[in-house]
């Protein structure tokens, strides 16, 4: 590599390290006994015997891969499957099957906004609706965490500015970080009074809360409410979705960029998606064990609970975090940091994900010791 690049690469390195936010892979072993707290498989479903007979079966009977995009010929009937039962389970009235949540965020922005556009965003949305937002060239209006008035006076602004003018709202329907919630019906009743389109993600919603909230706050197939999904976490699989009225899928089939450019979904994940949303259907107390546990494990580590399944813990520093995710780890749990900058207010934390599939006597193992790290590392 020229000197230049190797250069500008060592300095970048050294000051990630002297801000104690270098990132490193460390891939798991199958025979790998630590208690997981780290991953997004809220309800453990991704080892579920039926999700995992399902993907076998797909490989066996569709092979590996989709083969091709979606408009080419890795369209699959399993993949209609899926979405059936998608807009099914979430109440709402079509479904679009993308090859990740990332992606169906980059599709559904890019897809309705442009530079007309303008999109006011939640300060605390994921990664991958900022990144689509980017690419959509949209004006954009960042408002304060769940403040439903500057959306309202933003909304209002534009309208008085471009009265034709479309726009876009952007949530999460549980922010993972915080682990609160959007107050989406007042989202929504902002946004039919301006004509405005909410975005939902529902990534940590769905599962957890059954059919997600924007189902549960009665708003599944709302003419002013979109919602995108991933497959990834409590579904247990891969790939993501997103939901809304037949018009809208069939423009993102014809528009979204991130759909058309890119291979379908495999077989394997697409199947198993299918059969957690079965097991979800028929177990629907599942996502209440991720609250029981939820509201436990808050309470013995002395943190607010979250709404969904990752328990933010506050922690002093980056390094801190760092030391205490060590020797959990050394004492048998995995869990997560959250550093900056994927945190919103540059608050280091110990990201703890309650996983409903981890046994009950690993689980009281497991707060014990993440009792004791917090203790030790405070
Ligand atoms: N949205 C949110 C809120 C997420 O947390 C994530 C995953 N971290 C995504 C979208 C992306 O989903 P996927 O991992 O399926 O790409």
């Amino acid at each position: 590599m020229s000197t230049r690049w190797s250069d500008w690469l060592a300095a970048q390195a050294q000051a990630r390290d002297d801000a104690g936010l270098t990132r490193m892979l460390h891939p798991r072993r199958a025979e790998d006994t630590t208690i997981d707290l780290a991953g997004n498989d809220y309800l453990g479903l991704s080892v579920h015997p039926e999700v995992v007979a399902a993907a076998r079966e797909a490989v066996a009977v569709w092979g590996g891969g989709a083969g091709a995009s979606r408009l080419v010929t890795g369209s699959l009937v399993l993949h209609t499957h899926l979405e059936c039962a998608l807009a099914d389970y979430l109440e709402q009235p079509a479904a679009l099957v993308l090859s990740t949540g990332y992606h169906a965020n980059l599709a559904l922005v890019t897809a309705l906004a442009d530079r007309d556009t303008l999109v006011v965003s939640d300060a605390h949305i994921h990664a991958s609706l900022i990144d689509a937002v980017r690419l959509s060239r949209a004006q954009l209006s960042v408002v304060a965490h769940n403040d439903v008035e500057a959306v309202d006076a933003a909304l209002a602004a534009h309208a008085a500015q471009q009265p034709a003018g479309r726009a876009l709202v952007l949530c999460e329907s549980v922010y993972s970080v915080l682990g609160d919630r959007a107050p989406l019906a007042e989202l929504a009743a902002v946004c039919r009074r301006h004509d405005a389109l909410l975005v939902v993600d529902e990534a940590h919603g769905v599962g957890v809360h059954g059919p997600g909230l924007v189902a549960r706050a009665g708003l599944g197939g709302d003419p002013h409410v979109v919602v995108t999904a991933t497959l990834s976490k409590a579904l247990g699989a891969q790939g993501g979705a997103v939901l809304g009225a037949p018009a809208l899928i069939e423009h993102l089939v014809n528009r979204a960029r991130p759909f058309i450019f890119d291979t379908g979904l495999a077989p394997a994940p697409t199947a198993a998606a299918l059969a957690a949303l079965r097991v979800m259907r028929a177990d629907p107390a599942l996502g209440d064990v991720v609250a029981t546990r939820m509201a436990d494990l808050a309470a013995s580590l002395g943190v607010e609970p979250s709404s969904g399944a990752v328990l933010s813990v506050p922690m002093p520093s980056p390094q801190a975090a760092l030391a205490a995710q060590a020797a959990a780890l050394e004492a048998g749990v995995r869990v997560g940091c959250f550093r900056p900058p994927s945190v919103p207010d540059g608050v280091s934390r110990l990201r703890v994900t309650v996983n409903a599939g981890v046994p009950e006597d690993a689980w009281a193992r497991a707060v014990q010791v993440l009792i004791s790290v917090t203790k030790e590392h405070a």
